[in-house]
């Protein structure tokens, strides 16, 4: 391995650029500095740092072109989904730096009986130095959810993109003190480097950790946090499903689904990997749902519907479940074990893959979608719940939404759409289970990114009556017994 990181692009291996691979120490000298700054940053209060975020969000929208560009170049997604990209996540940014003050505003509680001559209030206070370990499907979007999020809560934040995207990390970055000349550096800091750059981030002292990417990875870091306890946040993979009811308007269902499916060629945490059709619409469904995955078209052309594997080694991944659902009896209806390419993944529909095959069990990410006919929505339901994921899904259907929601054991749904709740500033981002847990965006994820500290002031001091005192007087402690039973004995 070099002892720089070289980073390349999917579509042509054309070198994009290259950076310093941090260890240990340098990874401690950026926390050290953004520990420092935090004092600096904790001082904007939420004005100051509003006005600093939107600085910072209207120079990314003036260079977003460039940086659209550059994300096309080292992430190999077309400009379009790289453009849509920017555009959602300046969205997060401005929502984040005008809601911070509101939701994080102290919270006046009611002190209770016993307690009357106080006042009691939560404040919620930034930990302090965030860390947050970034992926490389949505290298501007996804570590922004958890960076515009703990910046406007009050946190500095030490930033490791992944390895396949760092030039893009560092543009965000370097952005930011662009546009915030004033600040110092240790607001918002880079690093760079492999996975061993990521474990040192986590080692390095920060006081939370935010981690985006699969669930071996996860639970290492978790693991190195946990020799410290530093809390985490987890936003792990998924295996969204999708619900296809009889009464669903099925031109609909199939074009969301097969974007939901085949977008950034696949590789979203939110993306649809699964269907379960009820059978009396299933041919008409599928039929519309062929036609639509057929008519894409994954390339590096202006036109193209996505492009490459960002991750190279994620095409052996992509062609393990294909062979294995055929193998298991899945018919491939679009595409096969023939559609992965040395750099491009063409759409896969696999109907009827057996339930444990690695294509309904495991995250693909890749653009392949299986569809199951079931016998009823019960039947949908079970098995859309049937995996150790617990991300996001979406049910299609013109009146059973209300009844098929609550049933589904994700964190996110959308009806009759796909994807709308990760596209929404003020929505919570999360899972459970293989997913992850803890939360991302909207008021949730300003919480997620602060500790609460509860204060409690004696207002006046009542003599003798003071249960916080050995003086109390002595028919106060004899009158505790029935005071027990009158206030929680009856
Ligand atoms: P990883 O989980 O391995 O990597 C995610 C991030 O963690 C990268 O920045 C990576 O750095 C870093 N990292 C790797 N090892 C360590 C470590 N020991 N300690 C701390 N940080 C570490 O994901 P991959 O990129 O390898 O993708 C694998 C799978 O993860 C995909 O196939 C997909 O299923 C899933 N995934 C899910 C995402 C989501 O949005 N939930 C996003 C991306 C992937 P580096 O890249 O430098 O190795």
């Amino acid at each position: 391995m070099s002892d720089q990181l070289v980073s390349t692009s999917p579509a042509t291996d054309e070198v994009v650029a290259t950076f310093p691979i941090h260890g240990e120490t340098e990874v401690r000298a950026a926390v050290a500095r953004a520990r420092e700054a935090a004092t600096w940053w904790q001082g904007q209060g939420y004005d100051g740092r509003r006005v600093a975020l939107l600085n910072w969000r209207r120079h990314l929208a003036r260079t977003s072109e460039e940086l659209a560009e550059l994300m096309r170049r080292e992430n190999g997604k077309p400009l379009t989904d790289a453009r849509m990209e920017v555009l959602l996540a300046l969205e997060h940014i401005a929502w984040v730096a005008k809601h911070a003050g509101k939701v994080l505003a102290s919270e006046k509680r009611k002190p209770g009986m016993l307690l009357s001559n106080f006042s009691a209030r939560v404040d919620h206070i930034p930990f302090g130095v965030v860390g947050v370990i970034g992926p490389w499907n949505y290298p501007v979007f996804t570590p922004n959810g958890s960076i515009a999020t703990a910046l406007a809560a009050g946190n500095t934040v030490v930033f490791k993109p992944s390895e396949f995207t760092p030039a893009i990390g560092a543009f965000y970055v370097d952005a930011f003190r662009a546009a915030n000349p004033g600040a110092p550096s240790g607001v918002l800091e880079l690093v760079t480097g492999y996975g061993e750059t990521g474990a040192a981030l986590c080692r390095a002292g920060v006081d939370k950790l935010a981690f985006t990417g699969s669930g071996p990875t996860g639970r290492k870091v978790m693991a190195a946090c946990a020799e410290s306890l530093v809390p985490v946040v987890m936003e792990l993979g998924g295996k969204d499903a999708a619900i296809v009811a009889a009464d669903a308007d099925l031109r609909l269902a199939a074009d969301a689904i097969a974007f939901g499916a085949a977008g950034n060629s696949g590789q979203t945490c939110v993306g649809i990997e699964r269907v379960y059709v009820e059978r009396a619409v299933k041919d008409e469904f599928l039929d519309i749902l062929t036609r639509k995955l057929t008519a894409i078209r994954p390339g590096s052309e202006k036109d193209s519907s996505y492009g490459p594997m960002t991750m190279p080694s994620q095409l052996d991944v992509v062609r393990r479940h294909i062979d294995d659902a055929i193998a298991g009896g899945g018919q491939a209806l679009v595409g096969g074990p023939g559609s992965v390419g040395e750099r491009y993944v063409s759409p896969v529909l696999i109907l009827d893959p057996p339930h444990e095959s690695a294509a309904i069990q495991e995250e693909t990410f890749g653009p392949t979608v299986t569809v199951t006919t079931v016998d009823s929505l019960d039947e949908a339901v079970k098995l859309a719940n049937g995996t150790r994921y617990g991300l996001g899904g979406a049910v299609f259907s013109k009146h059973r939404a209300d009844e098929l929601v609550p049933r589904l054991d994700t964190s996110q749904v959308s009806v009759n759409s796909v994807l709308g709740f990760a596209g929404m500033a003020s929505m919570p981002l999360g899972g459970r289970g293989e997913s992850g847990f803890g939360r991302i965006h909207g008021p949730e994820g300003l919480r997620e990114f602060t500790r609460t500290r509860a204060v409690a002031e004696q207002r006046y001091a009542v003599p003798g009556v003071n249960l916080l005192s050995f003086e109390r007087a002595g028919w106060l402690v004899r009158l505790m017994p029935r005071l027990v039973r009158w206030l929680h004995g009856r």
